[in-house]
């Protein structure tokens, strides 16, 4: 279990984690999602004993990273830009890592089959690809099997089969009761792979949710209704505590209603449709209206205000 209270961090005018609070538990994958600049390295770095904050803790397994006497027992990590000598090769880095806490050349051997670098071993570091560098960082963090993971958009850099790879063996991992939190700032990817999410923008906590919980407020979006009588059936609906929208003669954009209440409703009154469309925000997009205000660089023209259901800034 990670425990993070109240994390604070500074660098000179700039909060990049601002009163931070969350739990990550055993046995399922969280996701640790916010836009590029949230505040993710930074409270992971913080996790792992390498950054100080100005206030708050963080503890895994109940206690802060540096008391532990064996760490890479305890938690394994891949942070970004990991530095690794240029001139060793995977297995001289694995080893000298292990080294630290006994762990010796057998464990090395089974790491790097794991990773799929078993035929490089012996390979400099230097002459690695990113995907490769990639894979030798998960490798370092399963280096002594620990009980708990922490990975910074591991899948940078990885070709779709590693991709898919890295996804099954964190599921696999969390599967055996181990505790994964696993950054990214994409959806899709947390989608396939976590279980529960942890959303950050500017620092702050945007929402501490299982995955679906938050497909749940997706889906709580509008509904599309096209009719001949829409004139009426808008009437009609109105009455009900809903908002109807229309862009188009014979459509109705209705929020706040479910569509089979609006079928019945059109099937009591002898109302004909053509269309009765639930819908559904992509989490995506759910996603980017949620941390919309909150992202520090934005490209230029992108509109992060277009998506057409609320999620709502609040906790859930
Ligand atoms: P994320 O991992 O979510 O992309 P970071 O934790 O890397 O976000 O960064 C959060 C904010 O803190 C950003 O504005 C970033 O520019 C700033 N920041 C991170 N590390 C440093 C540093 N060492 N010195 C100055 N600013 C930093």
């Amino acid at each position: 279990m990670i425990e993070v209270n109240g994390l604070v961090k500074r660098y000179g005018e700039k909060t990049a984690v601002n009163g931070l609070t969350f739990t990550v538990r055993a046995g399922i994958v969280t996701g640790f999602l916010g836009p590029n600049g949230a505040g993710k390295s930074t409270t992971m770095r913080m996790i792992m004993g390498l950054d100080r904050p100005m206030a708050g803790t963080a503890t895994v397994g109940g206690k802060a990273y540096a008391q532990w006497s064996a760490p890479l027992t305890e938690v394994g990590a891949l942070l970004e830009a990991r530095a690794i000598h240029p001139g060793l090769t995977a297995r001289q880095y694995l080893l000298a890592l292990g080294a630290t806490e006994g762990i010796g050349a057998r464990r090395v051997r089974e790491v790097l089959d794991l990773v799929g670098l078993g035929g490089v071993a012996d390979r400099r570091a230097k002459g690695f690809s990113l995907g490769m560098g990639q894979r030798l960082g998960i490798a370092a963090a399963l280096l002594g099997n620990p009980r708990v993971l922490i990975l910074d958009e591991p899948v940078n850099g990885l070709d779709a089969e590693g991709v898919r790879w890295v996804r099954t063996l964190l599921k696999d991992l969390a599967a055996e009761g181990r505790t994964v939190l696993l950054s990214s700032h994409l959806m899709s990817e947390m989608e396939l792979t976590a279980e529960h999410l942890i959303v950050i923008g500017q620092g702050r906590l945007l929402a501490d949710t299982s995955l679906a919980g938050f497909a749940e407020r997706v889906a709580g979006g509008s509904v599309r209704v096209r009719s001949p009588e829409a004139v009426r059936l808008r009437s009609l609906l109105l009455g009900q505590g809903v908002t109807v929208s229309s862009d188009e003669p014979g459509v109705l954009t209705v929020t706040g209603m479910e569509s089979d209440q609006i079928g019945a409703i059109a099937g009591r009154n002898g109302i004909i449709l053509y269309e009765l469309v639930p819908q559904r925000a992509s989490l995506e997009e759910a996603f980017l209206e949620l941390t919309g205000g909150a992202v520090e660089y934005r490209s230029p023209g992108a509109r992060v205000d277009a998506a057409p259901v609320g999620a709502g800034r609040s906790r859930s």
